[in-house]
């Protein structure tokens, strides 16, 4: 039978619980157990799909199309499983599950409550579709304290109890806040936050404590004290220089040791992390580097292009070259100082992206890198850009644009009735924008001898989509007169998933997300491909 690990936060939301509940599960991988982390989100959306990324981040894309939390692709790139629609749900997604059965008469007649049955339907999500797991890692969205977190964390005190309390564990991470003033390390908001959970009927069996500071023996003593928990259970953890790091840190501190120990279970073998250590000396100790420029309009928070900025340092990896990004807000490009905005840049990238705000400033970039030979990836909305630009600057077509931004143009880049998956019609709407996009894992057929197909050396692609809008294949042969190439197509041929331009050393559109697929160990192609391509112009330059 699975145990089950439950992460907790508490004092400040952004501790790092999913980059621990990543590291932990990489490091029971790595003693040979089989581990599955899941994610509880307090917050009412339904799915993060529809959150805007300067409130929430990065929406993560899963095979099976589900929009999820960003913390789920954190889980993904360390532990290198593909995760799936049930590992992610929100207290929306729940009462809105809930409310549908209600509305059917399934309750018969009954009260429909928090408790039991909005905690009912949370635990059965934890233990859904599990089956010969060692470890089940359940991260609780929010802070300890927050009122939306409640029924999450009642519902998993009832889990521990149904399961038999010891197959679970509970971890609490908290913060120790450094005053500088006195010089001292401060554990009253842990004692606090653990005073809080305690309430809630829950008594962590590890704390993990986050500080900018090695925390001395007498404050871990504090700790274990007021928190009534074993002195070899308060875990440290203090700021790493990559997230790659993370699980060599955790495992110095003994992580993995503490929560075998508390289960009472033997290691299946002793853990090695050379590949750990191995890429994060590449990371931090590559003497060479190339700086790219990503240009979008959500720059100023650092987590909107999570899976991206990593799918680039996974390509630096593969070339032993520190990437160095430079995000740059499209809102403020204008072709007056384009070139000194782009100017400590070597290549060009255009992430994905939604509505016409900043739009301009990007077809500008696109057209600067086109014609002065800087290697360009356009990625899902970066894609539709730059057949944008080329359709008004190599087909002529002045009014060129997508009807995402209004009827008022040539939609080179439009809206589809329908797409095909499987056997099933997809119907996409504007209407109504939660869940309606076109999500998850399609089939691309890529074009022999293009450079798309030397970079995938594969003739059949499968790639992570999340938009609405497709670019109309009717052009293709115009824009493949002036060498602009359509080297993916669906099975279908119906819609553009690649394109390319000829005669410019790298110059690749892409419909997709190759950055939710790249993990450490195993760089994206594109990714590797692209940042060599910028190494390559660096050096010419
Ligand atoms: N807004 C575009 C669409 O919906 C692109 C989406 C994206 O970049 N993910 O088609």
């Amino acid at each position: 039978m699975a145990r089950y690990v439950f992460v907790t936060g508490g004092v400040v939301s952004s501790l790092g619980k999913g980059l621990s509940s990543a590291s932990l599960a990489a490091l029971l991988q790595l003693r040979g157990f089989k581990v599955r982390i899941r994610k509880l989100d307090p917050y009412l959306n339904v799915d993060p799909g529809t959150m805007n990324p300067f409130q929430h981040g990065e929406v993560f894309v899963t095979d099976d199309g589900a929009e999820t939390d960003l913390d789920i692709g954190h889980y993904e790139r360390f532990t290198g499983i593909s995760a799936t629609k049930s590992d992610n749900i929100t207290t929306g997604g729940i009462y809105s599950d809930i409310i549908k059965k209600e509305r059917k008469g399934d309750y018969l007649g009954g009260t429909v409550q928090v408790v039991p049955h909005v905690t009912d339907r949370i635990k059965k999500f934890i233990s859904h579709d599990i089956k010969n797991e060692d470890f089940v890692i359940c991260e609780i969205g929010g802070t300890v304290g927050d009122i939306e977190s409640l029924p999450f964390l009642e519902a998993i005190r009832q889990f521990s109890n149904d399961i038999d309390k010891k197959n679970s564990l509970f971890i609490h991470l908290t913060l120790v806040p450094y005053m500088k003033a006195s010089g001292e390390l401060k554990t009253k908001p842990t004692q606090h936050s653990v005073k809080e959970l305690r309430s809630l009927g829950i008594q962590p069996d590890i704390i993990i404590c986050r500080s900018e500071k090695k925390i001395p023996i007498s404050e871990r003593k504090k700790i274990s004290l007021f928190c009534n928990v074993n002195i070899e259970n308060v875990i440290e953890t203090i700021d790493v220089k990559t997230i790659y790091e993370a699980p060599i840190s955790f495992h110095k501190e003994k992580l993995d040791d503490r929560v075998l120990s508390q289960f009472n279970i033997k290691s299946k073998k002793y853990p090695n992390l050379t590949k750990w250590k191995n890429i994060t000396s590449k990371i931090l100790n590559s003497k060479k580097d190339v700086n790219i420029g990503i240009i979008g309009k959500y720059v100023n928070l650092k987590d909107a292009y999570k899976s991206l900025d990593e799918a680039l340092i996974h390509g630096g990896i593969s070339n032993n070259l520190k990437v160095n990004l430079t995000r740059i807000d499209s809102e403020n490009l204008k072709i007056q100082n384009l070139k000194s905005l782009l100017k400590d840049v070597s290549g060009v990238l255009i992430p994905g992206g939604f509505g016409k705000r900043g739009s301009e400033g990007k077809i500008a970039a696109i057209k600067y890198a086109r014609l002065n030979n800087i290697p360009f990836f356009g990625i899902c909305f970066g894609m539709q850009m730059a057949v944008i630009e080329a359709a008004r600057n190599l087909l002529k077509i002045k009014d060129a644009s997508t009807s995402e931004f209004g009827n008022n143009c040539t939609p080179v880049v439009g809206l589809l009735e329908e797409w095909q998956k499987g056997k099933k019609i997809f119907k996409g709407s504007e209407k109504n924008l939660g869940g309606t996009m076109r999500l998850g894992l399609y089939e691309a057929i890529l074009k022999s001898n293009s450079l798309i197909s030397k970079i995938y050396s594969m003739k059949k692609i499968k790639e992570r989509h999340r938009h609405r809008y497709e670019v109309n294949i009717k052009y293709k042969k115009e824009f493949e007169k002036k060498g602009l190439i359509f080297s993916a197509l669906s099975p279908d041929g119906m819609l553009p998933e690649i394109i390319e331009l000829q005669n410019h050393p790298w110059f690749v559109g892409v419909q997709f997300h190759p950055e939710f697929r790249s993990k450490p160990f195993t760089p994206h192609p594109l990714f590797s491909s692209f940042v060599k391509a910028v190494a390559i112009n660096k050096r010419k330059h």
